[in-house]
């Protein structure tokens, strides 16, 4: 123990006034959306073990759930927070099963992998669904939405991605939220790549359930995920579950009773999401954890846009999140190479996973801020004059896909 505090005084000196320091110390940045970079502290504080009976980590529970609560913008007491175990299509599915009475019926908003990943989970759970499945990357729109549920009066409930992370596409929340209220349906949000750095505030917009997980916008250690969930919603959905492991309502109802987690909790991603979430209040919460990542969005997408490279979506779309690129038509463009000459620079990106034309991703969240992004460019164009690339273009079929894209 006696060298943590010099190997974390060498990390700090590292930074220049207004950045981080170095997080990664030699690891490559992760510009992937979660796992991501995390902060040298919330790394650190997984160096203790917990008993998860006990009270110290009992207090360590509550206190994150209030925390969330809160970050949610409830202040009556109206919302609770239930943490489950697992990645974030665990808790997205413990979400479906236990809000979504066996006899509902489920409209499924897609416009990506995250979308569809919800209708393969009703398909799983044998409920009624319907799906409206915009393609790679449109949003869905209010006006559609008040038509499916007029349409079927057996709607119940409706789920939609936040930020859509398979495009980054930033979807319309708001204004779905208002038309499911308005037609008296229930709404489930998958928040899961923006809460904690986009406004989900109860108090603006109405939803009866939302999930999001450790390891995205709050800058956790994957191994958990929690439902906020408003509280007579859940107080009703007892005997829905379709999974003992994934009933979110049993789950409550024992944290409510003993303050314990139902099954081994992940200890020391726990204690780690309490050092994230302190770093989060610290920089300002969600308007401030939001704004860093909007910078670094706009400094890393003017950059790349200097060197000729063209985003799937329009300005209005992009997400403060993950931005996806179109890839150079230059046939020597490989993304394989572009991929591993910027990992020996240090930097993951992350490929994309358009349909039509070929695409990468670079995530804009985590430990890192606009000078991180700043390096980030240079070594896309270091790595484009080493594979011999002159214009990073897109191909003139990447930008007729674009132009389907509404203003
Ligand atoms: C990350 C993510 C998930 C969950 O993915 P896991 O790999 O299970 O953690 C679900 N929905 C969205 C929108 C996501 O970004």
């Amino acid at each position: 123990m006696s060298h943590a505090p010099a190997a974390k005084t060498a990390a700090t000196t590292a930074a220049t006034p207004n950045s981080f320091p170095d997080p990664a110390m030699g690891e490559p940045f992760l510009l992937t959306p979660g796992p991501l970079t995390t902060a040298l502290s919330v790394k650190e504080a997984m160096l203790r073990d917990w008993g998860s009976w006990d009270g110290d980590f009992r207090a360590m529970t509550k206190s994150l759930c209030d925390q969330l609560v809160a970050l949610a913008g409830d202040t009556q007491g109206d919302y609770v927070c239930v943490p489950m175990q697992g990645s974030g299509s665990y808790c997205v599915e413990a979400m479906l099963g236990t809000f979504v009475p066996r006899d509902g019926k489920v409209l499924v908003l897609a416009n990506g992998a995250y979308g569809l990943r919800a209708a393969e989970t009703m398909r799983y759970l044998g409920r009624a669904y319907t799906l409206i499945d915009k393609g790679d990357y449109m949003p869905p729109r209010g006006p559609e939405v008040d038509a499916a549920l007029d349409a079927d009066p057996a709607i119940t409930h409706v789920i939609l991605c936040h930020c859509e992370t398979s495009s980054g596409i930033l979807n319309p929340v708001a204004e779905i939220a208002e038309a499911v209220a308005a037609k008296g349906r229930k709404l489930l949000i998958d928040s899961m790549s923006a809460f904690g750095a986009i406004d989900l505030d109860v108090t603006k917009l109405r939803y009866e359930a939302m999930v999001s997980s450790a390891n995205k916008c709050i800058e956790g250690v994957p191994g958990f995920g929690f439902v906020i969930a408003r509280k007579s919603e859940l107080e009703g959905c007892r005997g829905n579950a379709h999974s003992l492991s994934l009933d979110v309502y049993a789950q409550w109802a024992n944290m409510v009773k003993s303050g314990q987690w139902r099954y081994t909790p992940p200890t020391h991603v726990v204690a780690a999401f309490l050092e994230a979430l302190r770093l989060h209040a610290e920089e300002g919460g969600v308007a401030a954890r939001g704004a860093r990542y909007a910078h670094n969005r706009d400094v890393m997408v003017a950059g790349m846009r200097a060197l000729g490279f063209e985003t799937l979506l329009k300005d209005r779309w992009l997400s403060p999140i993950i931005v996806t690129f179109f890839c150079p038509a230059d046939p020597r463009f490989v993304f394989a190479q572009f991929y591993e000459r910027m990992k020996a620079k240090g930097f993951i990106i992350y490929p994309g996973k358009l349909t039509v034309v070929e695409s990468f991703r670079i995530g804009c969240i985590g430990r890192m801020d606009a000078a991180i992004m700043e390096r980030v460019v240079k070594a896309a164009a270091e790595s484009l004059t080493e594979m011999g690339v002159t214009s990073a273009a897109p191909p003139a079929a990447a930008l007729e896909e674009r132009a389907k894209l509404a203003a």
